[in-house]
């Protein structure tokens, strides 16, 4: 990857030759938290420098190209989002976006044993026998629940309050494993879901405001690109003029209101001075930073879990498949005591995954839910990972074409109450000249990432310019 700019590629005190009044940002990391901020922080004319420890830019965000396949190791999809359509028209993207077949709405949920189509408006559940009659009456009657405001309630309780416990097994709990790789009973609702809180305190129900939503926005399809993922913050990265890769952040200690960054490369060991820092790191990375600096919040960011997760992909000929994947995937429910908690039907929902005759199944094991899964020897994995294929789509081929495995041992922050802390400190903290953009504080979507970035570039501005004019 040699994306940035050279210049950028040399040591600290090389770059940067910014005018003495001006005040200098380090941000470090550059997964898509730390790439965008920068991003915006060049667009306003702020000088920054951006560290990120590995030779390649992107963090979580990682797609593989092997064999013919064209793998994603973390995010498969990005939901659309205003900032989002904006900055692809800023990089000039828009020829390299991929969007979803038109059957990517579909998402499918084990029920006994088979695959059931999840209702995808509040319309379409009436006509949905994911659900029983009862379950179906008592979410219409969600309308005359009145509001609560609780902060610390769960995702559990808020959906059993509202909708009822029918909603539970088979909807709330596959869902926030599968995109959270979370416990619904422990992850707080106004962390994860703070639309639907919102919808119940504005409209007095949930299911109203989902209408009126749905009313004012028209339906529109997660994306990829032709390329993979990846393609985003490389695209993102070949715009900075101040990206330093390989450059670990080894130390931060703090001088007369000053931050001094100490950084390690193949080749150097570098420190520089700045105003104003930016950690866009997970939090265990940023709990060791800031050890010496900032002892209670280093404590609170030991305490985010990040549950285990497993990645697998299987590519099978479609010949061999009794019942050939169509939609965006499934999710598995802990009541259906599966081995895997969702699968993503890649090929189904881009092309140019895998050969045109093969289909590719994206299959994740453990998360919160099941953390031992994930842990489970590589062969042993993959073998698993295929019986439970096999059974669920009628695949009579002995063995996949093709496997591939990735272990997050550190995966997806859980927003649960000890987050609380981390997320309350990180606000106090800003008064000391230290912001956060990354998933943990600004919630774990790309989309939300890159909400959070901007918005704390337009703080930074502001932060600057005033302390420029006093
Ligand atoms: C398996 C998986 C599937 C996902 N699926 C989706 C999805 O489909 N859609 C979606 O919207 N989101 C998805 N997400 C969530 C999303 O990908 C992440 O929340 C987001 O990419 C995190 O970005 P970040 O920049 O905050 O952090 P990270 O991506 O973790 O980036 C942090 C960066 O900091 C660097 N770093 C660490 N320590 C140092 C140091 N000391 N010095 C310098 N640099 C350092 C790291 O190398 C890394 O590049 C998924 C996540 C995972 C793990």
């Amino acid at each position: 990857m040699s994306r940035a700019k050279q210049p950028a590629r040399t040591g600290i005190g090389s770059i940067n030759r910014q005018e003495e009044w001006q005040m200098r940002v380090a941000v470090i990391g550059a997964g898509i938290s730390g790439l965008a901020l920068a991003y915006y922080l060049q667009k306003l004319g702020i000088p920054y420098d951006l560290f990120e420890a590995g030779s390649r830019v992107g963090g979580n965000i990682r797609s593989v190209r092997t064999d013919d396949y064209l793998l994603e190791l973390g995010p498969n999809a990005i939901s659309p989002s205003a900032e989002i359509s904006e900055l692809l028209r800023e990089l000039k993207l828009e020829d390299e976006v991929l969007p979803a077949t038109v059957g990517s709405h579909q998402q499918f949920v084990l029920r006994d044993g088979a695959y059931r189509q999840l209702p995808y408006s509040p319309l379409c559940l009436l006509s949905n026998t994911c659900f029983s009659w009862k379950t179906r009456y008592r979410i219409l009657q969600e309308r005359y629940i009145p509001p609560e405001n609780n902060r610390y309630e769960t995702v559990s309780a808020f959906f059993e309050r509202r909708f009822g416990a029918g909603v539970l097994d088979y909807a709330v709990n596959p869902l926030v494993s599968g995109l959270y790789a979370g416990n619904p009973d422990k992850l707080l609702v106004q962390k994860v879901f703070p639309q639907l809180k919102e919808m119940e305190l504005e409209h007095g129900s949930v299911l109203k405001g989902l209408f009126q939503h749905q009313q004012l926005s028209e339906q529109l399809s997660p994306f990829s690109f032709v390329e993979g993922m990846q393609t985003l913050p490389e695209a993102i990265a070949d715009k900075l003029i101040s990206l330093h890769t390989e450059h670990r952040v080894a130390m931060i200690t703090r001088h007369e209101g000053k931050y001094i960054v100490s950084c390690s490369s193949p080749t150097d060991t570098d420190t520089a001075e700045y105003d104003l820092l930016v950690l866009s790191l997970p939090a265990p990375n940023a709990a060791e930073l800031l050890h010496y600096t900032f002892p209670g919040m280093a404590a609170a960011l030991q305490n985010i879990h990040y549950p285990p997760l497993a990645v697998v992909h299987s590519v099978y000929n479609s010949r061999d498949i009794g019942l050939p994947p169509d939609g965006f995937g499934a999710m598995h429910p802990v009541a259906e005591d599966t081995f895997s908690v969702r699968s993503i039907w890649n090929s189904s929902l881009f092309s140019g995954r895998c050969r045109p005759h093969e289909v590719l199944f994206t299959t994740f094991v453990g998360g919160a839910q099941a953390e031992h899964l994930a842990l489970t020897e590589r062969d042993t994995l993959l073998q698993q990972v295929h019986q439970e294929l096999k059974e669920l789509h009628g695949i009579t081929a002995g063995n996949p074409i093709f496997q591939y495995a990735h272990l997050w041992h550190h995966s997806i922050p859980q927003f649960d109450l000890h987050i609380e802390d981390a997320h309350e400190m990180a606000q106090t903290l800003e008064e000391e000249g230290l912001f956060i953009a990354a998933n943990w504080y600004s919630g774990v979507s790309v989309p939300d990432c890159i909400r959070g970035a901007k918005e704390l570039s337009c703080k930074i501005n502001s932060t600057l310019r005033h302390a420029h004019n006093s």
